[in-house]
């Protein structure tokens, strides 16, 4: 399918970063709006409707922020954050706030371009309502398979546990796309408590071990550290 019917609406400041996007975003076939300010960028979402955002944090009138906010009053777009800040909270309240995803500042053509199919594929299949996940997810010589609620490396089955086997499954549902701890601990398990995020670490390094994917191999799941975790588009 052609990428030409999703509009890209681009909120930024840095004149070389928007024109950097606007090359390649529409050199890979989407149109793009491209906004200076939250104040400009809210104007155009509500007279555009894009099909997904891409948000700088920094505005020079307001927080990013705010411009989620009042996204999220009327849309469930995917907004991804841009975010030159270091700090892990900022995207974890991003996220928290309804952002879908985030790219930190320097960030690459491919990654760019990942973060964003990834968004859109994700936001379609949210679309499906209640659809039961079905068929299979293959990730270079990882299969899942959700028929038989099956992961196998190379062919062969990997034994995990029903929690470890949501987890994974939940990854690759979303997969390009970073779930924050909050969000992994609320499906698999639908409430938290203070133990849920070591609960989660510890499920995580099982499934790790099983699939063996060495520390900083990120092989099939990336850690992000401070966020969450996120696993390669199948
Ligand atoms: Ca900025």
């Amino acid at each position: 399918m052609s990428n030409n019917k999703y509009k890209v609406l681009v909120v930024e400041d840095e004149s070389n970063i928007r024109s950097f996007m606007r090359t390649i975003l529409e050199a890979n076939e989407y149109q793009v709006l491209l906004a200076g300010t939250c104040r400009q960028g809210e104007m155009m979402f509500t007279s555009h409707q894009p099909d997904l955002v891409i948000l700088d944090l920094g505005l020079p009138d307001r927080d990013g922020l705010e411009f989620i906010s009042f996204a999220r009053h009327t849309s469930a777009v995917p907004v991804i954050v841009l975010s030159a800040r270091a700090n892990e909270s900022d995207k974890v309240e991003a996220l928290d706030q309804g952002a879908n995803d985030y790219i930190t500042k320097p960030f690459g053509t491919a990654e760019l371009l990942a973060r964003v199919r990834a968004a859109l594929r994700n936001s379609r299949h949210s679309q499906e309502m209640g659809a039961v996940p079905g068929g299979k997810f293959i990730l270079k010589d990882m299969e899942i398979d959700y028929d038989r609620r099956l992961v196998l490396i190379g062919g062969r089955e990997v034994k995990l546990t029903q929690t470890e086997y949501n987890i994974v499954t939940i990854l690759s549902e979303h997969a390009g796309k970073v779930m924050t701890y909050a969000a992994i601990i609320q499906a698999v398990w639908g409430n938290a408590d203070s133990g849920s995020i070591k609960k989660l670490q510890v499920n995580m390094a099982n499934i790790r071990k099983k699939l063996a994917e060495k520390p900083g191999d990120n092989r099939y799941i990336v850690n992000e550290l401070g966020v969450g975790y996120r696993m390669h588009e199948g």
